[in-house]
């Protein structure tokens, strides 16, 4: 059954439409004089906030060491397949030979990333971070692949808290 709603009369002022447009001329005015949340961008740049997940960057230890060790777990996770390692043998006459493996090439493909920080929570050396850029860009496809040095360089450093320097013997001993 159709239901018939009465339309409310309007008042005098309502029929003037001056109380909806003073109320909008206010509103204007106020954010006028409001303090400014603009932002002449790039010129300006804004204040990232702590914890903020960016590009995905790989980090070196406090010693300048690379911490992957190519294990692939993050390509294996990754769920727009944006990461692709090459692993390759540590040589047998370095003193970190223990640790097996790091990778020859690790590329990240910023064209697919998602920023989803899965590749960082599967990290087991916690060598792939995400960092705070937020702007990203190529004038080719290829341009927005990020190879192993460059992804090391943006990373910088964070302080290792895994030790795979030391052979396992030594780390019980700490
Ligand atoms: S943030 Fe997500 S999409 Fe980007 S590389 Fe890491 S796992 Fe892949
Ligand atoms: S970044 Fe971490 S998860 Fe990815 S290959 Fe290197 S060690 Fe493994």
């Amino acid at each position: 059954m159709a239901i018939i709603v009465e339309r409310k009369r309007l008042s005098f002022w309502e029929r003037t439409y001056l109380p909806q447009i003073l109320s909008g001329l206010y509103i204007t005015l106020k954010n006028f004089f409001a303090p400014k949340v603009t932002l002449e961008y790039p010129d300006q740049q804004p204040v990232i906030p702590q914890g903020y997940r960016g590009a995905p960057v790989l980090v070196c230890d406090s010693d300048g060491r690379h911490k992957c060790v190519s294990c692939q777990l993050c390509e294996f996770v990754c769920p727009s397949k944006a990461i692709k390692v090459t692993p390759s043998a540590i040589p047998e006459d370095s003193q970190y030979a223990f640790i097996e493996k790091g990778p020859a090439d690790f590329q990240i493909d910023m064209s697919r990333c998602i920023y989803c920080g899965l590749c960082q929570e599967a990290c087991p050396e916690q060598a792939i971070f995400m960092g705070s850029e937020f702007s990203i860009n190529a004038y080719t496809r290829a341009g927005l692949v990020r190879h192993k040095d460059d992804l090391y360089k943006i990373g910088g450093v964070v302080p290792d808290k895994i030790m795979k320097w030391q052979k396992i013997k030594e780390r019980e001993a700490k």
